[in-house]
């Protein structure tokens, strides 16, 4: 671990890619959005999948723990990434390593964010209400139909949401004592997806957004994915975020964004 830290830095990781089917990013509404899923159409280029160290407090946070070679391919995901992009990899790309990380905060449980848990023997903490959610009937049948299980050991802490507000959000939890890593609630994606928003040193709020949408061009659109419950309830989640960037300056940072990773370099805000 490096030494005192009293400023906030944030690492993109990169756990490999994958490229998604047209009709996963840009779905349609109606009864098509999550048909198209598993009919043949044209797919992404490759994506990555972003991970998140954020060094505060002489603390390292993990934002999700990124992808392995363990996936297997769904009907409207394909995966590419070799040993060396799996955590350990990217920890050490950013000159880190697997012991250095201090907590584990997970944005949703989907494979691609937890599948990396397998390398790290710090705490890991989930929502409570995602891990409501990924107990239920229709996520556990899912995972049996898609063949993607959580990893072998997955026994995340729940957290509670308190109903402070950060900004636009109406319910949080600060991560650091000083109240600088803050997670906020975008339910959408799934029921209990959060994000975590980390206020800069020049007062930039920086959005780890999971997947809360898959672009910047998904944001703006106000336009739910094909795999959300409830597509109104996404979109309600992306009308917050976008209140949120008109108050404060926030570079928005989905984890599968091509344009993610330059924008937290060149801390590019979203224009309102
Ligand atoms: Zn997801
Ligand atoms: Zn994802």
């Amino acid at each position: 671990m490096r030494g005192r830290v009293a400023c906030v830095r944030i690492h993109a990781l990169t756990t490999g890619s994958v490229r998604l089917k047209r009709a996963f990013l840009f779905a349609r509404s109606g009864p098509r959005r999550q048909l198209d899923l598993f009919l043949p159409g044209p797919w992404s280029e490759p994506m990555p999948i972003h991970c998140w160290a954020i060094e505060h407090e002489e603390r390292l946070w993990l934002i999700d723990a990124g992808e392995t070679t363990s996936v297997r391919n769904i009907p409207f995901a394909r995966f590419e990434l070799d040993a060396e992009q799996e955590l350990p990899g990217a920890l050490r790309a950013a000159g880190f390593s697997p012991a250095d990380v201090s907590e584990v905060v997970l944005t949703h449980h989907h494979g691609d964010h937890v599948d990396g848990l397998v390398h790290l023997g710090a705490r890991v903490r989930i929502h409570d209400e995602e891990l409501r959610f990924l107990k239920g009937a229709f996520p556990r049948a899912m995972r049996r139909l898609l063949r993607q299980p959580l990893p072998p050991g997955f026994a995340p802490e729940p957290f509670a949401l308190s109903s402070t507000p950060f900004g636009a959000f109406e319910r949080s939890l600060p991560l650091s004592d000083d109240g600088r890593i803050v997670v906020v609630d975008t339910p959408g994606h799934t029921p209990g997806h959060v994000s975590i928003i980390c206020v800069t040193d020049d007062g930039k709020h920086v959005m780890i957004a999971g997947d809360a949408t898959d672009s910047l061009e998904q944001l703006h659109a106000l336009r739910a994915d094909a795999v959300a419950p409830d597509p109104a309830v996404y979109v309600a989640t992306l009308e917050r975020i976008l209140s949120h960037c008109s108050e404060h300056p926030t570079v928005f940072l989905p984890s599968h964004d091509p344009g993610s990773a330059a924008r937290l370099e060149g801390a590019i805000t979203v224009t309102t």
